[in-house]
């Protein structure tokens, strides 16, 4: 089994109620190939809401508790990003999931760049919170894009 993120599967789950469509991750969950998944909702946070990044560091950083996920607005939203990390990786695990595609920058699905923690629109090197925590089990995760 597969897992993309909802929102390349043409689900409406970005912060400002928006996807991130592509066709071929859309067909692999309608055919039963890939299961589709918003950690940030699967961490509690509505759609939608406020934009997030992480600030200090990476993904992994904040799995060390060396960083913070932020709002805009400057609200710690630490917690719910580790705990839909969690249940992602609590799904991978109970679907044998084997290849993970997730969307890129994301402070949650984000892999191999990220922003910066500045709100400026600047990436840095790095994956998000649930790509650090899914690579760490042994679960190979790719960008789209
Ligand atoms: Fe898409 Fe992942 Fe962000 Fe959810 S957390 S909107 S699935 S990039």
């Amino acid at each position: 089994m597969k897992m993309v993120s909802a929102c390349l599967a043409g689900k409406n789950v970005r912060y400002d109620g928006s996807s991130k469509k592509v066709e071929y991750a859309e067909n692999m969950v309608r055919r039963s190939e890939a299961i589709a998944i918003c950690p940030e909702m699967k961490g509690g946070l509505p759609v939608p809401r406020e934009q997030c990044e992480i600030v200090g560091g990476t993904g992994d950083d904040v799995l060390n508790g060396k960083a913070k996920v932020m709002t805009a607005k400057g609200e710690d939203v630490t917690a719910q990003f580790i705990e839909g990390a969690n249940e992602t990786l609590k799904l991978a695990q109970q679907w044998a999931v084997h290849r993970v595609i997730f969307c890129r920058k994301s402070p949650s699905c984000g892999c191999g760049k990220i922003f910066d923690g500045t709100f400026t629109g600047t990436l840095r090197e790095g994956d998000g919170v649930t790509t650090a925590l899914l690579k760490r089990h042994g679960i190979e995760v790719a960008r789209e894009g």
